[in-house]
Formats: C-alpha cells, structure tokens, sequence
C-alpha cells in the first residue's frame, strides 16, 4: 500500500474533521457536470458548488460518451438531475493527438490499444457540438432537459458558454 500512503493520510485528517453531512445522493442543485479528468479542474471550486451540489463525470476530453449516457439516464431517473453541463476546456491533451497517436505511443511501449477508441478531439468547438447533441437527441433523456456547453479556460478560470 505504500503507493498509497499519502492519499490515506491525507484522508485520515479530513476524517477527524469531517462532520456528517447529511447529504443523500441525490444532486440538490439538480445539475450533472460532464468534464475533463484535467487534474488541472475544480468543477465544483470553478461553479460555486459544494459536495452535495452535482453530479459529475468526468473522462478523458468531456467526452459524451455510451456510458456517460448511461450515467445521465441514472442521474435524471433516479438522482435529481434536471440539467446537464458539458464543460471542456483549454489545452486538453485530447486536442493535441488523434488516435493514431495515442496507438502509436502505446505500440512503441509494447502494447496494443486498437481494440479502444479513445474519442480524441480534432476540433474541440465541433466536438462539444457533437456530445451536446448526442444528449438532447437522445431517446432516454428528457427532451425539454436544459443542456449547456461551456470551455473551461484553465489559465483564467473563465468558463465561457457555447452552443
Ligand atoms: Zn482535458
């Protein structure tokens, strides 16, 4: 475990002040968030929220993808959310290399990734179009369901909307 042994520290000091929520795991502001594993993005810092407040998901580009799909079904159906968010953002190594690349670089260390598709983006303003798309189009979800696009600037901290 001694990969680990920073993060449960870590946590054994947010246990001792950690008081009971009282939360459930329904979202209370009714919001999922979908975006970049960037270790660079608070989303709830960046939106004013606080635990409790949303959902959110997060992979590889803010990608929509099968199972984010999947997860905004369980979100709507059965965890309060009413309003989806679809939050890129600047300098996103998913902009920089195609596919092929990331096939390449896995081949050169011995391993080989074709099976995966891993949705990088070429052109990240058509891609949001696209996932934003996908979400209102899609035949699970509630057609009058708010959904909003918005690059996260990760040099400013500006969210700037799209679509
Ligand atoms: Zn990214």
């Amino acid at each position: 475990m001694d990969a680990f042994d920073d993060v449960f520290a870590g946590n054994a000091k947010f246990a001792k002040k950690f008081k009971e929520s009282g939360l459930t795991g329904t979202a209370a502001r009714g919001l999922a968030v979908v975006t970049c594993m960037d270790s660079r993005i608070d989303p709830l810092g960046l939106l004013g929220l606080k635990p409790g407040d949303a959902k959110i998901l997060r992979n590889a580009g803010a990608r929509v993808t099968d199972d984010v799909l999947r997860t905004l079904v369980l979100g709507v159906y059965l965890l309060g959310v009413r309003r989806v968010l679809v939050m890129p953002h600047t300098d996103c190594g998913m902009t920089k290399v195609t596919d092929a690349d990331v096939h390449d670089l896995t081949q050169s260390n011995g391993v080989d990734t074709r099976s995966l598709e891993f949705h990088t983006v070429p052109d990240q303003h058509a891609a949001l179009l696209h996932d934003l798309t996908r979400i209102t189009s899609s035949p699970f979800l509630p057609a009058d369901m708010p959904v909003q696009g918005a690059i996260y600037d990760v040099r400013s901290g500006v969210l700037r909307p799209v679509g």
